[in-house]
């Protein structure tokens, strides 16, 4: 079947051909053991340099330990620089008024507010979410790693462990150099997809239940919209009456946006999803950037038939598709749905959040919240919403008024090991969990948490035995505010 759409724009026919390879499961070769360098040894190494694993590096360098931080990009900040991915949830409470989130979080808000580089939506200019602009965290980040005195190793992807039954030994690493290995007293997973913990032969969580993963989406940012343009509901309403009609899909209907800081004429959108991938499978990631890329041509000349669109351009496509949710680590604690809802306190807290499950619909199609004042709501491929409450209690019943939900220590240490922490969107917590704690300013919390109790956990490298208690006095010590339990 062809498609003769977008007036020739496409040089390919639809629907694409395979274009990945296809992967033989049968054949393999043998991989000679030999010796490789160790490149460096120290007290704590952190893997991925998102916002997790950039809290993680600081908290544990400014404890005095000696830090080495390896991300396979030239640069920090995850999803937040690498997938565009600018808007960092509220500091506040349910409430609006209550801190429940300080520390390296608000380090980093602060660090951006000398730059100019973020905005807060409430008119207080305080207590809502905030648009960063995801080039100034790359810089911002760069000041945090190097003024905390944490060495980076940067181009240079983990691939490996060399493993000693519940302790990780060495870490091998991939850069320019060739392979290399890297000894630390312990490690911190902070790859998102939870490389380290699969690697050491560990068992993880995927998706939901029934092994369906929340979409990776494509950010991009157009300039040269009009004041008076069309608003992103018009178009998504528009986009959604018309069967995306490139490969024979439907449009996800989807198309969160946030405005420019710098220009106002300018927009990061997120308007492209792709169903049925596993960012963590390597022709799966490929079908997903390159199908990405076809959706977001379509998308782009759709959008320039909107009133005041008419004369957009694109600036950038991000580095990578954005992706929500791959492995999760299997922890000493599964933070559950109920849990977050109901606003679980627990002993060995060191995270607070509110912002609420926000599940992308694995299909590719809707979307879902379920908010902590017993709501939720549902917003349908067609752009029907539909809403109620997840308590059972009538429409009309007063909201509930939990504050935050919070995540305990044990979700970010992984079964089965003793010197290893997991901090970010892969650790310990159910799908539906991980839809509310996978947010930004959640796993730099998270993060600085792991960082703090890597730094606390002494020589026999055991990051079971620290004292919980001590770990929530010394992050309230750093500024998180903790509720009291
Ligand atoms: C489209 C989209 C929209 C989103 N919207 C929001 C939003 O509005 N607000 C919000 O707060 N959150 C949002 N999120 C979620 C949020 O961006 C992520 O959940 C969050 O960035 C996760 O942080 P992390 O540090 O755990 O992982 P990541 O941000 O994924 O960082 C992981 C880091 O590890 C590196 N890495 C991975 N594997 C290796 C390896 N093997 N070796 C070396 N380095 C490695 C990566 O390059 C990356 O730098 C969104 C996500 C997506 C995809």
């Amino acid at each position: 079947m062809t498609f003769a759409i977008n007036r020739g724009e496409f040089e390919v026919e639809f629907p694409l051909g395979s274009f990945v390879p296809e992967r033989d499961g049968a054949k393999t070769v043998a991989e000679p053991a030999r010796r490789i360098p160790v490149l460096t040894e120290c007290d704590v190494a952190v893997f991925g340099g998102g916002p997790a694993g950039v809290c993680a590096a600081a908290a544990a360098a400014r404890d005095g330990k000696r830090v080495v931080l390896v991300e396979r990009y030239g640069f920090l900040g995850g999803m937040a620089t690498a997938a565009n991915v600018n808007l960092l949830h509220s500091l506040y409470g349910t409430d609006g008024k209550t801190k429940i989130i300080g520390g390296l979080p608000e380090e980093i808000i602060r660090r951006l507010q000398r730059r100019g580089a973020v905005r807060n939506h409430a008119t207080d200019g305080r207590t809502g979410p905030w648009t960063i602009c995801s080039e100034t965290v790359k810089f911002v980040f760069d000041d945090l790693m190097i003024g905390s005195g944490v060495k980076l190793l940067l181009h240079t992807t983990f691939v490996d462990v060399l493993r000693d039954g519940r302790r990780i030994k060495a870490a091998v690493i991939e850069g320019k150099s060739g392979r290399e290995a890297v000894v630390a007293d312990v490690y911190i997973d902070c790859t998102g997809d939870a490389d380290l913990v699969r690697r050491a032969g560990l068992e993880t969580q995927s998706g939901s239940a029934d092994g369906r993963r929340q979409p990776p989406s494509l950010c991009f940012r157009l300039a040269g919209i009009k004041p008076d343009a069309a608003k992103e509901n018009a178009i998504q309403d528009e986009l959604a009456k018309t069967p995306m009609d490139y490969n024979g899909q439907r449009y996800s209907n989807f198309l969160w946006s946030t405005a420019g800081i710098w220009d106002s004429g300018e927009m990061m959108l997120s308007g492209v999803r792709v169903p049925h991938i596993n960012a963590a499978d390597t022709l799966d990631l490929t079908r997903a950037e390159i199908e990405g890329r076809y959706q977001l041509r379509w998308l782009m000349d759709r959008i320039k038939t909107m009133p005041g669109w008419e004369n957009v351009h694109l600036v950038d496509i991000a580095t990578q598709i954005g992706v929500r949710e791959t492995h999760r680590i299997i922890a000493d604690h599964q933070l559950t749905r109920e849990e977050v809802l109901e606003g679980v306190a627990f002993e060995d807290t060191i995270a607070q959040g509110a912002y609420p499950i926000d599940i992308h619909c694995p299909d590719g199609l809707g979307i879902r919240f379920e908010r902590l004042d017993g709501g939720w709501k549902r917003i349908n491929d067609d752009g029907s919403v539909e809403q109620g409450r997840w308590d059972g209690q009538p429409a009309d019943a007063p909201p509930r008024d939990t504050l935050c939900y919070q995540v305990p220590y044990r979700c970010l240490i992984p079964r089965d090991l003793d010197n290893v922490l997991v901090a970010g969107r892969c650790c310990g917590a159910d799908h539906e969990s991980t839809g509310a704690i996978r947010v930004m300013i959640n796993c730099m919390q998270l993060g600085q948490a792991a960082g703090t109790a890597a730094a606390m956990t002494a020589r026999d490298r055991n990051v079971r035995r620290i004292d919980s208690g001590t770990l929530r006095k010394n992050l309230i010590a750093a500024d998180v505010p903790l509720q009291p339990i």
